[in-house]
């Protein structure tokens, strides 16, 4: 059994490209690292990587996570700049016993050092938005610097077992510089134990952090629950705490993968789409709340070109 699991339809190329890897026996991390990649590289893509969402200062400030589920060490580079895959370097801290966490200038250097070339990561599109965003902002003097973003997060099985999981984003658009979400935090934004299987979130990280949602999923799983209930427990346990304090507009979305291959998604949202590659093919689903719990269900052709 292999199994690639997804956040987003943004990720439907990459996990295509990752299941190749899969299908020749590979090691999950390359599959994860090749499926996070391909997000990062293409600029249609305006919430990770090249063209990713700009800070309120214009520049496009990068956070990105790899975690290995066999020795559950990780690599994570902070609020980094100019770093053309911060996926691969952030592969390349995971093994270290310290200094595996790197943030700004001393994660840039650790890039070049290690390999991964520099590239300006703002495009003409992205700085559009931003100018036009500051433009709205002055008219309206209402800043809204949590409309827009989205995580790639990539969950990796292999035919040996190997559990892989890797995230990559800009975080929030017009976010304050320096301000760091759930996505390279372990157990927030991601956790992968290949003895119980794998998680990972997307969506307003200063939510996602206050429930370290990504472990509870792992812990769940751990206490043999399948990834569909442990996805869907951790989001309900969570928002249930979150109304009892008066704080609701949640905006969260999870993925949950278990060593033998099942997968699960809830969400907050009306719609979260996700991406799996199993071994009969590459599948689109759509993750809807129903009640107490969500519904699963393949992406329609008209959902498909909406999601396109
Ligand atoms: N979780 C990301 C962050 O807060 C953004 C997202 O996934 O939408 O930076």
């Amino acid at each position: 059994m292999f199994a690639l699991i997804g956040t987003w339809e943004m990720s439907r190329k990459g996990v295509t490209l990752g299941r190749e890897t899969l299908m020749q026996g590979g090691f999950a991390g390359d599959a994860v690292e090749e499926a996070v990649r391909c997000v990062e590289a293409n600029p249609d893509y305006v919430s990770v990587g090249y063209g990713g969402l700009p800070a309120a200062d214009g520049q496009v400030y990068l956070d990105a996570a790899y975690m290995d589920g066999d020795t559950l060490q990780c690599g994570a580079i902070l609020s980094v700049t100019e770093v053309s895959s911060p996926i691969a370097a952030a592969r390349k801290l995971c093994g270290r016993k310290t200094n595996w966490m790197l943030c700004g200038e001393g994660a840039k250097q650790f890039a070049v050092s290690s390999g991964v070339p520099l590239k300006d990561m703002r495009t003409p599109a992205s700085q559009k938005r931003w100018q036009e965003a500051m433009e709205q902002k002055k008219a309206d003097d209402v800043p809204a610097p949590y409309k827009g973003h989205d995580t790639v997060c990539i969950l990796g099985l292999d035919e040996n077992g190997h559990m892989v999981c890797g995230t990559s984003t800009s975080g929030l658009f017009l976010k304050v510089p320096g301000r760091i979400g759930d996505s390279p935090i372990p157990g927030c934004g991601f956790y992968c134990d290949a003895r119980y299987g794998a998680a990972a979130a997307t969506g307003l990280g200063e939510d996602i952090m206050r429930g370290c949602l990504s472990y509870e999923i792992v812990a769940r799983m751990r206490a043999g629950q399948s990834p569909q209930a442990a996805a869907e427990g951790a989001l309900s346990e969570f928002v249930k705490k979150m109304q009892e304090l008066k704080e609701d507009h949640l905006s969260i979305s999870l993925i949950a993968l278990s060593p033998d291959g099942r997968y699960g998604a809830a969400t907050t949202e009306a719609q979260f789409p996700f991406t799996a590659a199993l071994p009969d093919g590459v599948h689109v689903f759509s993750c809807t709340p129903k009640g107490e719990h969500m519904d699963i269900t393949s992406a329609s052709p008209e959902e498909m070109s909406r999601l396109n």
